[in-house]
């Protein structure tokens, strides 16, 4: 069981309104997970502690536009602390090429001038079966309702993980009888932004309501707004409760609800 999820980055795009790019933090024991490199990686050096009593780091992407793996360049800054750390990416899954092959272009010069391999860091294609870490069993979903082809992770009974991607009614299925779902919400019904390759506030509680999960919390929040009312209002209208991520924030809490109590909708 995961004990905690610190939200490191809740936005997307680019950092904007205190809130840095996708990254998040799940804890077990001496085992972390961190989904998705974001520039939220940074907040490691802000709040270290977050890493005590960790000594091994796994970081799982979701895919490898840039507001998701720009943090892999601070690993030498904030991950050296622990002893084994390891990268695993869709490269083979969702574009034929490795994750290493892929990686290797932005973690070496001229972008980057400690490679992976100086720095004693494993990386590894995920095979799109199911498998384990932290004693916690990862699924992955292909999802291909963005600009290119994304993951969607579940992470046992406790944790879906749905970003960058346009609604998809299968999402539900994959989310279904989640303790939380953490889905993208990048714009409202009546400001759409993106709609063909992001989903709305109304579209993440939607997948939420079909998915019957305990909690929805929305990430990958867009960078053009400083206030997100208007945002998290409309996915309360349909699921009431819904928070919107908030960096450094613990939101352990929401594993709490038994497994797949349906979240009480406006029908
Ligand atoms: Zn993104």
């Amino acid at each position: 069981m995961i004990e905690t999820l610190t939200i490191l980055g809740g936005g997307g795009w680019f950092p904007a309104h205190g809130r840095q790019t996708a990254c998040a933090l799940l804890r077990r024991g001496e085992h972390a997970i961190l989904i998705d490199a974001g520039t939220g990686v940074g907040r490691l050096v802000e709040r270290p502690e977050l890493l005590d009593g960790i000594r091994r780091v796994d970081i799982v992407l979701t895919h490898f536009h840039l507001d998701h793996v720009a943090g892999l360049a601070y690993l030498p800054g904030t991950l050296r602390v622990c002893e084994e750390r390891t990268v695993w990416g869709p490269g083979k899954l969702l574009y034929g090429r490795s994750t290493r092959e892929l990686l290797a272009t932005v973690t070496h010069e001229p972008f980057h001038p400690v490679p992976f391999e100086d720095q004693e860091i494993d990386v590894r294609d995920l095979s799109g079966a199911p498998f384990e870490l932290a004693g916690v069993e990862i699924a992955t979903r292909r999802q291909d309702r963005h600009s290119a082809p994304t993951l969607g992770l579940r992470f046992g009974d406790a944790l879906a993980w749905i970003t960058d991607t346009a609604f998809d009614p299968d999402s539900a299925r994959f989310a279904a009888g989640c303790r939380l779902l953490a889905h993208e919400a990048w714009c409202t019904t009546g400001r759409p932004r993106n709609i063909d390759i992001h989903s709305s506030a109304a579209q993440a509680a939607e997948v939420a309501m079909r998915s019957e999960a305990g909690s929805l919390l929305l990430i990958h929040l867009p960078p053009f707004e400083h206030d997100l009312d208007v945002l998290v209002s409309e996915a309360r209208a349909v699921v009431p409760g819904t928070i919107a991520a908030e960096d450094e924030h613990d939101y352990s809490e929401l594993f709490e609800g038994p497994v797949g109590a349906p979240i009480q909708g406006v029908h």
